[in-house]
């Protein structure tokens, strides 16, 4: 029998605030003294009350607009009882049937399949909560320290439809709603920093069948990459128990990335019971209303608010610019590369001279040399020297053949450490392409005088030599010969001498 799988995420992010979601502690994720943000409320001290932050909700409510969500008029925060040192409250403040994001749909966009990239992922729910405390763990695992700093951070969980079908798809939605959050300034959603965290839902059904199977959870998962194994073993995992004529058991399981493995942590039957109630501490939210005034937020100032999404980005950078679906990825997911690349459009289309070709061409050179060398070369982006204008000076230059690509491609790394401006360095260095044959004969005579071999050669009819006598031509004149001028000129030169 044939087995397919259906899949669930449940994704949380820490959202970006100043303070936490519900006291006036700093939001600090690079706080390296344990325990300095904290007070009697994210403690959860008796005869403490909890404020709502406005900005968590904000946040968001732009998320859910992002992504076509229904914003219902009210909402409301929960309790969700449960014990574990890393709560120090003994609940977390969460939301339970009233979310403040209904539905919704996020594309698997930055698929390099056309066809892939237009399918689209129902979305359940986005809704907000706190985060716990973190617990650590000594390395004879004798005691266990806990560091409160991170208890009552606000986050985000997003739940999408069963309806992901492979390791694959998943990787991708995860890697879309990243950028996706970091494109609206949400959250940095570091997935090994933990800013972003998937837990993975998957069963098997035969094909054909409608009713879903059996799931088993899978959690700590902290990179995209162990999310798309997971799930390739998981597939293979629950189809071999399948093809049994066993029976998957619902549990919790653990991913082993040493290993490649899931294992079992939790079963089905020591699954909690939350007790959900509504939070007596809290007012329920009235979010919107079509009276003025009557809500927390104005919906169609929130939606102005948001900016060009990534999807629009690629779509733009496609048909607009020229790009190719995994050139406009590079850029999407490099900001700083996305925003030196923004740059040098809009210098292009300033000086009028913008066109298909010349866009091909600075991409190409910014995603290949520019991000190759800086990448090598391990250079901060803080520390580039390049700038746009002089980019786009080296750039057309080259479009106009004025230089030759070695140099081109020279200038462009000394720039990059060094700085600089393209035309000066290109004038003040003679490095202009040399196309005139009456400064180029000279220095071909010169060749053809040093490399009899060569000639030799070419006059038996080895048509090879010609390329050795070009390239030393180049490199006579450090790359600004044009090598097609050398050659014919060479060529022409042997020519006469042979019939002479
Ligand atoms: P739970 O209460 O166990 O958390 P939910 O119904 O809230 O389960 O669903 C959690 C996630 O699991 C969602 O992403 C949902 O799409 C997914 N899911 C639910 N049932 C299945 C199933 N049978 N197979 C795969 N995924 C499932
Ligand atoms: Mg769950
Ligand atoms: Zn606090």
């Amino acid at each position: 029998m044939k087995y397919e799988a259906v899949i669930g995420l449940e994704i949380h992010a820490e959202l970006k605030t100043k303070t936490k979601m519900f006291c006036s502690c700093l939001n600090n994720p690079e706080e390296k003294i344990p325990n300095k943000n904290i007070c009697p409320v994210c403690l959860g001290h008796p005869g403490t009350l909890p404020v709502i932050n406005k900005e968590a909700v904000r946040k968001v409510l732009l998320v859910g607009l992002a992504l076509h969500s229904e914003i219902p008029r009210y909402s409301k925060f929960d309790r969700k009882n449960y014990f574990y040192p890393d709560l120090p409250k003994g609940y977390q403040i969460s939301q339970y049937d009233q979310p403040l994001c209904k539905g919704g749909e996020l594309s698997l966009y930055l698929s390099q399949d056309k066809e892939e990239a237009q399918k689209k992922i129902k979305i359940t729910r986005v809704h907000l909560e706190e985060d716990t405390g973190k617990l650590i763990h000594s390395p004879d695992k004798k005691y266990t320290l806990i560091d409160f700093n991170r208890a009552g951070v606000p986050l985000m969980e997003l739940v999408t439809e069963p309806v992901i079908t492979s390791g694959r798809e998943a990787r991708l939605f995860a890697q879309g709603l990243q950028l996706l959050l970091r494109t609206l300034r949400v959250s940095e959603a570091d997935m090994e920093k933990g800013q972003m965290r998937c837990e993975v839902n998957i069963s098997l059904r035969p094909i054909g069948e409608e009713k879903l199977g059996t799931k088993v959870e899978i959690k700590n998962l902290n990179s995209f990459r162990a999310v798309e194994r997971a799930i390739e073993f998981e597939i293979q995992r629950q189809s071999e128990i399948l093809e049994r004529g066993e029976k998957v058991i619902q549990e919790t399981r653990g991913w082993d990335s040493q290993k490649g493995i899931t294992y079992s942590q939790r079963k089905k039957e020591e699954a909690q019971d939350y007790r959900y109630f509504p939070e007596p501490d809290l007012p329920p939210l009235h979010i919107w209303d079509e009276e003025k005034e009557g809500g927390l937020f104005d919906l169609e100032k929130l939606r102005e608010e948001l900016p060009e999404l990534p999807w629009e980005q690629k779509e733009k950078m496609i048909t607009d610019y020229n790009l190719s679906p995994v050139q406009a990825n590079t850029l999407l997911l490099d900001n700083n590369l996305l925003n030196f690349w923004k740059k040098v459009i809009e210098i292009l289309q300033e000086k009028k001279v913008f066109n298909n070709k010349i866009s091909n061409l600075v991409s190409n050179y910014l995603i290949s040399d520019v991000k190759g060398f800086v990448e090598t070369e391990k250079i901060e982006w803080e520390k580039v020297k390049l700038s746009p204008v002089s980019f786009v000076q080296l750039m057309i230059l080259l479009e106009k053949g004025k230089i030759s690509s070695r140099v081109a491609k020279d200038i462009l790394q000394e720039m990059i450490v060094k700085g600089g401006e393209a035309e000066s360095i290109v004038r003040e260095r003679g490095l202009e392409k040399v196309t005139a044959p009456e400064q180029l004969l000279p220095l071909i005579q010169e060749v053809i005088k040093e490399n009899p071999k060569a000639v030799e050669d070419y006059k038996k009819g080895k048509e090879n030599a010609i390329k050795f006598l070009v390239g030393q031509g180049m490199a006579k004149t450090k790359g600004s010969a044009d090598p097609k001028v050398l050659e014919k000129l060479i060529q022409k030169i042997l020519q006469e001498s042979n019939s002479s």
